[in-house]
């Protein structure tokens, strides 16, 4: 197992190449780094502001502009305006439909179960693609800044972050140009800018108390030599700061006899209003009366006031610490320190509201919106050796995942993974009755498997014939201590299981590995497009198998018209197919599903109504 830093440039072994630190927020990013004189220092390239919106607007070119110059297009082009991304990373259709009317944009929806698109100008985008113009912004900055080339970075995750978001988030910055080093999650980061977790014999137990404009959360960690466990974790990510100006101008609007829903209409007096209701909390951190005049009426707030608006959400908050609390098996006593993460951590208020939860005062010394970067470049730091006093633990130098459709590859374990480790994950079949699945398994970072080294392959067997997608595949890595992966795939629903042993790192010297990680940095761009040239066709292709299935199945409740039209869109998918136009495909594939979605639901309403006409109703 080895640690290796390459410079890019070069493509030589070195110790002195900056790695930043990344906060990818909803709301807002930033970047840090380690000055000369080691400490971690915001970047604020040109005097542009540290805090970049995390706001994509695409223009009528189809480039992209992101932050604050972006954030001007939020009322004037909506729908070409993408905000929040981070809320869509790595989530399906099914996971954010139900907040979908906070979005100005357009969601496709026509898969519920595959990773959301969006379509802005005229294209489809994935979020990983939004997120990556955020993160090419970043680097652009930080280069800017620093007057360096900038490879690699650490990014920071929220720590609810499941499997497929983080492998997202790993996606975007490689699709930004950069080498992502190690995902961290954001309240390891936040107690690290404290210093907690530095030295290796301190051990902790840490509330991380995080509000920030639109998301909640509560983190408990436990740190024992240098390791940060999540003992628990709650929270309500549509809870925040916007919502205490929500309040402040619902007050506003009561208090001067306006109709919400006349005000609503006008869209600039709106606006206006909801800055003024911002700058009125803001003030009321510090001063304890807010007074303006906005055309004719007074936008005038006291702090009691304030306090009684959003103590119900703030209550909130203190029963997610509790809940927090209880999934750890712990109580407010045992924690040794609590840390204040987000903007909205500046309301006295909400301050005052966790000291008296946890009984202590939290430590809130640094800037709350800076203190995950700051943390996320510390852990950079430590990822580039310059910090000699912490151990590393060490780490697998190159992904390990298995073949998914398409020829992809699916990374199961992370390069640069503590070990030992564990991870999973869940897969299905795609073709009816399929009782076979080939496993294969794959070292390396290229997008495509035929690039990376093929370790191993087995058959999981005995698989029972159902409809393709029910089977329940979970495909498990172990990676222990000495570097043995051990691969275990098992079916759910039958409890078939199947199990191998494979040694990774046999036969590969360093600069093997160091050819493997220059090929995939040099390659990144065209990896990740042919990855989503392959995953638009998987989608298309199961579409048109969908499809087809679907009028010959269902002819009798189809007429002839329907049919034939419904056919003519099968065969512009297939023509599109055939194309390896990713967005062409999309656009097909999309067509084709509002086409025939009305049939589908008139198809299900007849066999609700069969079905019921067999029983009786007494
Ligand atoms: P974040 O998502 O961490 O960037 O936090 C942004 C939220 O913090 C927004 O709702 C801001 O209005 C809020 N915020 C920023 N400064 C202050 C302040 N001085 N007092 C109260 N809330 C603030």
């Amino acid at each position: 197992m080895a640690k290796i830093s390459i410079n890019l440039a070069t493509g030589s072994f070195q110790k002195e190449e900056i790695i930043v630190g990344i906060d990818l927020g909803t709301t807002n990013s930033l970047v840090a780094f380690i000055n000369p004189d080691k400490n971690p220092q915001v970047i604020n390239d040109a005097g542009k502001g540290i805090l970049v919106p995390s706001v994509v607007y695409f223009n009528g070119q189809n480039e992209a502009v992101v932050g604050n110059e972006a954030k001007e297009y939020l009322t004037t082009d909506p729908s070409n305006t993408i905000f929040s991304v981070k809320r869509l990373l790595g989530r399906s259709y099914k996971d954010v439909a139900e907040h979908k009317d906070i979005f100005s944009y357009k969601i496709i929806d026509d898969d519920s179960d595959a990773l959301v698109k969006i379509y802005a100008g005229d294209r489809f985008y994935t979020p990983i693609e939004l997120s990556g113009e955020i993160l090419k912004e970043l680097k652009a900055r930080a280069e800017h800044a620093l007057k360096t080339p900038v490879n690699r970075a650490v990014i920071t995750v929220p720590a609810y972050f499941n499997d497929s978001q983080r492998q997202a988030t790993r996606d975007a910055g490689k699709l930004a140009g950069l080498d992502v080093m190690r995902i961290v999650n954001e309240p390891t980061a936040a107690s690290l800018a404290y210093g907690i977790g530095l030295d290796p014999s301190q051990q902790k137990t840490i509330a991380v108390y995080d509000l920030g404009g639109g998301t909640f959360d509560v983190s408990i960690l436990q740190i024992q030599n240098g390791i940060f466990e999540v003992l628990a974790t709650n929270g309500n990510t549509y809870l925040g700061g916007d919502d205490f100006d929500r309040a402040i101008l619902n007050y506003w609007l009561e208090k001067n006899n306006l109709d919400v829903a006349v005000v609503a209409q006008d869209n600039i007096l709106m606006q206006t209003l909801r800055l003024q209701a911002e700058a009125a909390k803001k003030a009321l951190s510090t001063q304890n009366l807010y007074n303006e005049q906005v055309g004719e009426f007074w936008c005038t707030l006291d702090k009691q006031t304030f306090e009684q608006l959003i103590s119900a959400k703030v209550e909130e908050t203190i029963t997610a610490c509790k809940n927090a609390l209880k999934d750890a098996d712990l109580s407010a006593s045992d924690i040794d320190e609590v840390i204040l993460v987000g903007g909205s951590t500046r309301t006295p208020f909400v301050k005052q509201a966790v000291e008296n939860f946890f009984g202590k005062k939290p430590q809130d010394n640094i800037n709350p919106d800076e203190v995950v970067a700051l943390g996320a470049a510390i852990q950079a730091d430590v990822l580039a050796g310059n910090r000699s006093d912490i151990l590393l633990l060490d780490v697998t130098p190159l992904s390990l995942g298995i073949e998914t459709m398409g020829g992809l590859m699916d990374v199961i374990i992370a390069r640069n993974s503590k070990v030992p480790t564990k991870a999973g994950r869940q897969y299905t079949t795609s073709i009816d009755g399929q009782v076979n699945m080939k496993i294969s398994v794959y070292q390396g970072e290229r997008d495509l498997v035929k690039e990376n080294r093929k370790l191993a392959e087995f058959d999981l067997k005995g698989i029972p014939a159902m409809p393709a997608g029910l089977p329940k595949v979970d495909i498990n890595f172990l990676l222990n201590a000495d570097g043995i992966l051990t691969v275990q795939a098992i079916e759910l629903r039958s409890g078939v299981k199947q199990e191998i042993e494979i040694t990774p790192s046999y036969g590969l010297s360093d600069d093997t590995v160091e050819k493997m990680l220059l090929d995939s940095i040099e390659h990144a761009k065209s990896d990740v497009e042919q990855r989503m040239l392959i995953e638009a066709r998987s989608e298309g292709e199961q579409l048109l198998y969908t499809a087809e299935r679907f009028i010959e199945k269902h002819a009798e409740h189809l007429t002839e018209g329907e049919i034939s039209a419904t056919k003519t869109h099968i065969e512009a998918l297939r023509t599109a197919l055939a194309t390896q136009e990713k967005d062409t495909i999309l656009k097909k594939a999309d067509e084709l599903n509002e086409f025939t979605r009305p049939f589908a639901e008139r198809v299900m309403d007849a066999a609700i109504s069969t079905a019921m006409k067999g029983k009786k109703i007494e």
